[in-house]
């Protein structure tokens, strides 16, 4: 060819990338038939070495430095660059590992580098079909499936990543096991960009991850809706106290004689454009964002307040249960706060009562049991919530300072028509009874279970046989 295009002379110098390979050679040709001077062969040495970095740097910018598979610049910007009027099939699989934090915390930062690059070099080498695979940072991973947007038939792909996770990692000399959970988009159904693929594949990976370890799950649009909203309340939160939309409904609790004993203290939020919100959407939400602690602290406060109103109005033995949670609960001055309102309402400590749940409990028994300690030094009563619904541990009953104890209404759902239901509800009455726990069961909805539940010698109701939560005001008239 050289001498078709009538080459005299040649130089080639080679491109060398960052690791020492060579990427190819830059090849200067002649046509006269003369030697290269030191500063031609100079000025194309710097030539070729620029062109080096020039490569090695779109190695960079795309690949992930640890594992060599792609990053997350090549899952955005260069998938999207690709599918670009292309009409074609993809999944997008978001892989989390599951716990691998531990990892890191037991055998070090080193072996979970290792780790993560055998999990990236095992699913290069080993799952079968057209994929792309990019590691996004930490233990996150992307799989790109080329040519498949049908659930079922990528259902059996992640049934594939399952089983290559099944059998443990080599990892300098150890054999050590880990599992993924995975969330998946497909496109074009979930997503028209690598960045919207990306973040339902997230949501649902969010929602796998909610159902337990080692699973996977597919984006829906209804998870879209969840999410915004769930991100609207986040966002409409902080102002809500502030803008008054908070407010506090109360629920009567009566004895078996129908005499209305106290009120539990139910908080909703009137959003200007959702409306009412059940504390069942919004209360997990103040709990992450740490808002609960100053919402938390208004409910004890209004609540306070009110029942002193009411005894103020002729109402003089009613008590007021107000719903601790967790992180109101873990606070160190609990004790002290509490206190500070009760002397604030002037209400005497025994007309309050809290309620924490089993799940709050168990947490940390020696922090549950000194703050409970404390809390019931004030004279303040202390209820446990929803029981039967979570351990139902029966030795935390002996070790907590416990007054109450409120069945859920799961629990008596079915009392009327479950012969075993019954015994076991009765079982636990007659226990709590032994261990000087008043009882207090909740959702009642039918005369039928009132009369059981007298029969079984419960002592207090709640329901909305006898009363739904009402405003404040309807308890004044
Ligand atoms: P909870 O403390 O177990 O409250 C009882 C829930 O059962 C209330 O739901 C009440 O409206 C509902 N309920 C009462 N009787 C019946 C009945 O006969 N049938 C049926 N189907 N339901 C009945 P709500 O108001 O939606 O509250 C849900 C949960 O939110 C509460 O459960 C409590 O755990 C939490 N919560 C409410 N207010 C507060 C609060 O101020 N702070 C905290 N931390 N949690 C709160
Ligand atoms: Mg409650
Ligand atoms: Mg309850």
């Amino acid at each position: 060819m050289t001498e078709d295009l009538e080459i005299r002379s040649y130089l080639g110098v080679p491109i060398l990338l960052h690791d020492g390979k060579m990427f190819g050679t830059l090849c200067v040709l002649r046509k006269e038939k003369s030697s290269f001077t030191s500063d031609e062969i100079n000025t194309i040495q710097n030539m070729a070495m620029f062109l080096g970095y020039l490569i090695d740097l779109e190695y960079v910018t795309i690949h992930d430095s640890l594992t060599s598979s792609y990053n997350l610049n090549f899952t955005t910007k260069y998938f999207d660059d690709y599918i670009k009027g292309k009409i074609c099939k993809w999944a997008m699989i978001f892989i989390d590992l599951d716990n691998f934090q531990y990892v890191n915390d037991t055998l070090g930062h080193k072996m979970g580098d290792i780790l993560l690059q055998k999990v990236s070099e095992r699913m290069v080498t080993e799952l079968e079909g057209d994929i792309v695979s990019a590691r996004l940072g930490g233990d996150d991973f992307v799989l790109l499936l080329s040519g498949e947007n049908d659930k079922t038939k990528v259902e059996s792909f992640l049934e594939a990543i399952l089983e290559l996770f099944s059998k443990p990692f080599q990892v300098e000399g150890r054999d050590v096991s880990i599992t993924p959970t995975m969330g998946v988009s497909l496109y074009p159904q979930d997503g028209l960009d690598a960045e919207t693929l990306l973040k339902h594949a997230d949501m649902a990976l969010q929602e796998a991850k909610k159902s337990g370890q080692n699973h996977y799950s597919f984006f829906n649009q209804k998870l879209n809706e969840h999410i915004s909203k769930k991100v609207q309340l986040t966002n409409d939160l902080p102002k809500a106290l502030s803008n008054r939309e908070l407010v506090l409904h109360y629920q009567p609790q009566f004895n078996m004689e129908k005499k209305m004993t106290g009120i539990e203290a139910l908080l909703r939020w009137n959003h200007p454009e959702l409306g009412m919100i059940s504390p069942l959407d919004f209360i997990p939400i103040a709990e992450e964002t740490g808002a609960i602690v100053e919402i938390g602290k208004w409910v004890m406060e209004t609540a306070c307040q009110n029942v002193k109103e009411l005894h103020q109005h002729g109402q003089s033995d009613i008590k007021v249960a107000v719903n601790l949670s967790v992180k109101q609960f873990q606070q160190k001055k609990i004790a002290d706060e509490i206190l500070t309102i009760l002397e604030k309402v002037k209400l005497h400590p025994c007309y309050l009562e809290l309620e924490i749940t089993e799940n709050m409990a168990i947490t940390n028994m020696k922090r549950t049991t000194f703050s409970l300690e404390q809390i019931k030094a004030l004279g303040v009563r202390i209820a446990i919530d929803d029981f039967g619904t979570g351990y139902s541990s029966l030795s935390y009953l002996k070790r907590f300072p416990l007054d109450v104890l409120k069945l859920d209404r799961s629990f008596i759902h079915d009392i009327t028509v479950d012969q075993k239901q019954f015994a076991i509800v009765k079982a636990v009455i007659d226990m709590a009874h032994a261990l000087e726990l008043k009882v207090v069961a909740e959702g009642i909805e039918e005369e039928s279970q009132f009369h059981l539940l007298k029969q079984m010698g419960c002592d207090e109701v709640q329901g909305y046989l006898l009363g739904k939560p009402t405003p404040f005001i309807r308890l004044l008239k």
